[in-house]
């Protein structure tokens, strides 16, 4: 069985079908990347999983339980936790209040202390940027935060949306080789990208979605052969 089984999804913004008919998997310990041009659907596949829009047909399962009809709190109780486009972090707080909203997920507060201590040797930054307005991080290091307080929850599931949108070519250099730790060290992952390249050298496997359809699937390696990545990039167009 896999952590995550979605099977016919569909996801409509009234009268518009934003996702039509998709499946897709997860296994335990992989990373999977999502790959398809502005609009394809991305941002709503993930928003579907972790409960933010509804689905209006098909399922989506974690550990064979179905989750499509959870609310977005629920599914994060149960382990999956997303790290949004516009990284949802609260500007006016502090970078340490910032992650102690992703530690509220766990009740035992030395698994919590063993953990923020693991976090801060992964990005020191946000210790040394403890006490300072989150909003006043680079871009670079708000997404560092992002994925940091991810990371609090403990997820079964990371779902990564567009990491790399708006880094310079160094961050975002930055963000692919942390990207590549976590999974190195066992976290499963779920990445949505535009830059394909990039998605493609990190994950295990890969979907092509063009328009709301899953128009390939494979191993980077068999996508690479049989996708013309600049086209599917670009939308096909
Ligand atoms: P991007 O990379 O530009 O974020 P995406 O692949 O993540 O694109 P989505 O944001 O999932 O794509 O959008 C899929 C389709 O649904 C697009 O045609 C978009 O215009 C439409 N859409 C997204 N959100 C809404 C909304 N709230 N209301 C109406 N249409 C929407």
């Amino acid at each position: 069985m896999s952590l995550l089984e979605v099977t016919d999804l569909h996801v409509r913004y009234g009268a518009i079908p934003a996702l039509k008919g998709i499946d897709l998997r997860v296994e335990e310990g992989e990373l999977v990347a999502v790959v398809g041009a502005n609009g394809a659907g991305k941002t709503t596949t993930l928003s579907a999983i972790a409960g933010a829009h509804r689905a209006s047909r098909g399922t989506i399962t974690l550990d064979g339980k179905e989750i499509q009809r959870r609310r977005s709190a629920e599914i994060a109780r149960r382990g999956i936790s997303l790290v949004p486009e516009d990284r949802g972090i609260f500007p006016s707080l502090t970078v340490d209040e910032n992650l102690r909203l992703g530690s509220y997920l766990l009740r035992d507060s030395k698994e919590v202390t063993h953990l923020r201590g693991e976090i801060f040797q992964r990005f020191p930054i946000l210790q040394q940027r403890a006490d300072q307005g989150a909003g006043t991080l680079s871009g670079g290091e708000q997404q560092q935060l992002a994925i940091a307080r991810a990371l609090l929850t403990k997820p079964r599931l990371l779902m990564l949306d567009e990491p790399s949108l708006g880094l310079s070519p160094t961050l975002v250099d930055r963000v692919f080789e942390v990207i590549q730790e976590l999974h190195d060290e066992g976290v499963t992952i779920l990445l949505v990208e535009q830059n394909a390249t990039r998605a493609l050298d990190l994950a295990n496997r890969v979907y092509v979605l063009t328009t709301g359809v899953m128009t390939a699937s494979g191993t980077a390696q068999e996508i690479r052969a049989s996708v013309d990545i600049e086209s599917a990039y670009l939308g096909g167009a």
